[in-house]
């Protein structure tokens, strides 16, 4: 974090996998800015997620930087079985059976994760294979068997996932494996529990009971993936702590070209509600076998920026791509870019949402102050971050640091655009004591210098969660005068 190159705002998520398991590779990979890592529980054993999870704090520890971790559940998604190869090639006009009972898939047909399938299917439902890569029409159900005409063929390998066009396959919220899933992810601490293809508010409550009754204190984030889940958006975004614009999945529900409109809607939705926003899917594809991007997918990476969400991610470009750390370097350098066209766009004097909490009051009054008397940086003293996620919704060219002695609340705030989560332990209770030690340890981090103007944001009592009260403004060096 050089004075010349401004700190990046947008965070980075990876998503790990084989590619990106070694320790050197996941060392460099966060050398080169991720900020948290997605696990990804559609793949993998238990034993791969906690071990991979270890490996990134080890890393993170010393670096001596917060490193956040997502636990993706696979959720009700309805997927494929494995095929003897390993994948097949199918054409246009091709018989092909998705069959309940097959064990090991072949030219002609492959087993299914979802054995109800075949009874929620009929003659003439269109069927969109990976991502809508591949597309087939039921001719006909025989028990059960699927019965299928290819309309459009590719590739197709293990474990692919499966939609209905139009939505309305998969009725559960949450899987017997993704209950078994969320007992892993708290055994491993995750940071957040991203819940696949969620409907309705309902189902984000019921997840987050199970992810606190096993524990957990994850943030929950929503991955808006389904049509359904678009009707429901403001109850969604109210009951979880972020969502995900998982485009994968809800372009194919929704058609590929609704999904930039819903992006910027759902980014602003968020924001707005006080709310973390993940933009995801292939957002740099081509790089899992190219070591530069294409013009589009910069220009993609750049506009989710200017669309104001949190975090880009990363997923097969990280977890199985040739060149990782190059497509952490290609984000890093889009969303500094994009980010200085950014500054001033949206400033304080337009935002009109209500508050009435205290602490949301404050921060407030923080960025109001900050942008008229140009002040170097906003520090705040946190317990649970709260204060820091108000200060977080604005955009502020100034940048925002959260000191905590809490590593799971500087985990948590590694997804916060233009929030910069470090350690601080407070020694004494003396409030002005706290302040100034606040004010040496930005100092010695190299983040201001003598005669800078900061603000900083403190609750009192000082270190009770959730109480942030008081704003000070304070130019740096000035209390050694005294
Ligand atoms: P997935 O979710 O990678 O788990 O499918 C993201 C998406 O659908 O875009
Ligand atoms: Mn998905």
């Amino acid at each position: 974090m050089a004075d010349s190159a401004a700190p990046r705002k947008t965070k980075i998520v990876a998503t790990l996998g084989p590619a990106s398991s070694s320790e050197d590779v996941l060392d460099r990979m966060v050398e080169a800015g991720v900020d948290m890592v997605r696990l990804n529980f559609s793949h993998g054993s238990a034993e791969e997620h906690i071990q991979r999870a270890g490996l990134v704090r080890e890393i993170a520890r010393n670096r001596h930087r917060p490193v956040g971790v997502l636990c993706d559940l696979q959720g009700p998604k309805i997927r494929i079985g494995r095929f003897a190869d390993g994948k097949i090639q199918l054409a246009r006009g091709d018989q092909f059976i998705l069959d309940a009972d097959c064990a090991l898939g072949d030219q002609t047909r492959v087993g299914l994760d979802y054995p109800s399938l075949p009874g929620e299917v009929e003659s003439g439902a269109i069927l969109l294979l990976d991502d809508g890569r591949v597309v087939m029409t039921v001719d006909r159900v025989v028990g059960n068997e699927v019965h299928c005409t290819v309309d459009v063929g590719g590739v197709l390998s293990n474990n692919k996932g499966i939609n209905r066009k139009g939505g309305g396959l998969a009725a559960e919220a949450l899987t017997e494996k993704d209950k078994q899933d969320i007992k892993t992810a708290a055994a491993l601490e995750a940071d957040y529990i991203a819940i696949s293809f969620p409907r309705s508010a309902a189902d984000v409550h019921y997840a987050r009971d199970l992810i606190r009754a096993a524990g957990c204190n994850a943030g929950v984030v929503a991955k808006i993936e389904r049509a359904e889940a678009i009707h429901a958006l403001d109850e969604i975004i109210d009951a979880a702590d972020g969502i995900m614009v998982a485009r994968g999945d809800l372009g194919v529900e929704v058609g590929d070209a609704a999904v930039p409109g819903l992006q910027k809607r759902m980014i602003r939705m968020a924001r707005q509600r006080n709310k973390l926003a993940i933009t995801a899917t292939q957002m740099m594809e081509s790089m899992i076998t190219n070591p530069i991007p294409t013009r589009a997918e910069v220009s993609d990476v750049a506009n989710a920026v200017l669309d104001g969400t949190d975090a880009v991610m990363l997923s097969a470009e990280s977890a199985a791509g040739q060149y990782p750390v190059e497509t952490i370097c290609a984000m890093d350098r889009v969303c500094r870019e994009a980010e200085r066209e950014d500054d001033g766009s949206h400033t304080i004097k337009q935002d009109t949402r209500q508050f009435q909490r205290i602490d949301e009051s404050i921060a407030m009054a923080a960025l109001y102050t900050a942008e008229h008397l140009h002040v170097k940086a906003i520090a705040a003293l946190t317990q649970s971050g709260a204060s820091v996620m108000w200060l977080s919704r604005s955009h502020v060219s100034v940048p925002i640091y959260a000191l905590t002695p809490d590593k799971h609340t500087r985990r948590k705030l590694t997804l916060f655009r233009g929030v910069y989560p470090f350690r601080y332990d407070q020694t004494t209770t003396d409030r002005d004591l706290i302040l100034e030690g606040a004010e040496n340890e930005l100092l010695r981090r190299g983040l201001v210098q003598d005669g800078d103007l900061i603000l900083l944001l403190i609750g009192e009592p000082v270190g009770v969660s959730g109480g942030t009260n008081t704003l000070k403004i304070v130019k740096v060096g000035e209390h050694r005068k005294h």
